[in-house]
């Protein structure tokens, strides 16, 4: 019998996520029949490719979802918020990378790895989430020690690269970087403050409770997948890098958790790999994650302040495990588990 091919629609496929998403379909052989590249109308007549053959980019809007099994969303909150139910009344389902339904208690928040089950919630609203990029690779790597011995808290901080805000962020430290090098101003455009060479302790807009929504996102979410008794807390801070966003992590445990059984977990765990061996000087860094689907972990050491406690530090790209790769993982399970 012949392999059964799905209607594929990617909603903002000329940005950093979508065109990684494009990508990720073709890399992972996702049974595509039909597939539609929507965006806005500054991108409508432009032409990108799929596996090989060209594919014009038409218009995003209330019409465009006509015979799509699939929709990948990721042309920013607003958007998903007005299109995704109509991309579900057509008969879609919607997988989205905003922040428009994460928190919607009708939408399951997925990530694969860990909380694959919660997909069977799609049928409510015909719309799954996928988590914010920083919390995807902080919860792929702390499942495994949360399974073992129940995390009471965690306490983040982030180092984020600037594909974590689109294309034109990624112009931007590239564009600032050249003017300095060459002794001339840097223009600060996307961001609030310079970004070359530089650390901004802001990501998003700040909340009144004076964290950011990228911090509170980091708090919601992984309450939501993971368990709603964890304590979060959370630093997220934009740095000079492309790609990659980088995590130092530390964990209050139920029980003690010995370095060595953290390897282990770790070692053992779905979509991680452990990188540690600081004797020759061995870690993960965003230059390595880049380009990669797994969450590495390392520098994994006992928090010698409290009883039962660890330090980690978790690198992972944004653009792949953190937003695409994600999305289409949750695509083949739909697919493989749901979808008839
Ligand atoms: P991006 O590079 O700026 O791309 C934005 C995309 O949205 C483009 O395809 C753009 O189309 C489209 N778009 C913008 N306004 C539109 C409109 N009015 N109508 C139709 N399409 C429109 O941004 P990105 O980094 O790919 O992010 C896209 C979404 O994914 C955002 O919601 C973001 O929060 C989320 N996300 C990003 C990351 C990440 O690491 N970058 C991770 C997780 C989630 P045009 O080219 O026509 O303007």
């Amino acid at each position: 019998m012949a392999k059964k091919l799905w209607n594929v629609a990617i909603a903002g496929a000329t940005g950093a996520v979508g065109n990684q998403m494009i990508e990720c379909l073709e890399e992972r052989n996702f049974p595509v029949g039909r597939i539609k590249y929507l965006a806005s109308e500054r991108s409508v007549g432009k032409v990108l490719e799929f596996r090989g053959k060209p594919v014009q980019v038409e218009l995003l809007d209330h019409d465009a979802f006509e015979g799509i099994d699939i929709a990948l969303f990721s042309a920013g909150g607003s958007r998903s918020l007005e299109f995704c139910p109509s991309a579900a009344r057509a008969g879609a389902v919607c997988i989205d990378n905003s922040s428009a339904w994460r928190m919607d208690p009708d939408v399951p928040l997925v990530v694969p790895e860990v909380n694959p089950d919660a997909i069977a919630g799609y049928t409510r609203k015909g719309i799954i989430a996928n988590p914010n990029c920083s919390t995807i690779q902080m919860v792929v790597a702390l499942k495994p020690l949360h399974d073992y011995a129940t995390i009471k808290r965690i306490v983040v901080s982030t180092y984020q690269a600037v594909s974590g805000t689109g294309k034109k962020a990624i112009d931007e430290l590239r564009i600032q970087a050249g003017e300095l090098l060459n002794g001339r101003p840097a223009e600060a455009k996307v961001y609030p403050h310079r970004i070359a060479f530089n650390c901004l302790p802001q990501i998003d807009s700040f909340e009144p409770n004076g964290y950011t929504k990228e911090e509170m996102k980091m708090v919601n979410e992984t309450r939501k997948i993971m368990d709603s008794d964890i304590r979060v807390t959370a630093t997220t801070v934009r740095v000079p890098v492309f790609y990659s966003h980088s995590e130092s992590v530390n964990i209050e445990t139920g029980k003690k958790v010995t370095v060595a059984q953290a390897f282990e977990l770790i070692r053992k765990a779905p979509g991680c790999r452990l990188v540690d061996d600081v004797a020759s000087r061995v870690y993960p860094m965003p230059c390595d994650a880049a380009g990669q689907d797994l969450t590495f972990v390392g520098r994994i050491r006992e928090d010698e302040s409290i009883e039962n406690g660890l330090n980690l530090w978790i690198v992972a790209d944004n653009i792949r495990k953190g937003a695409a790769t994600n999305a289409v993982q949750i695509a083949e399970i739909l697919i493989k588990k749901y979808l008839k």
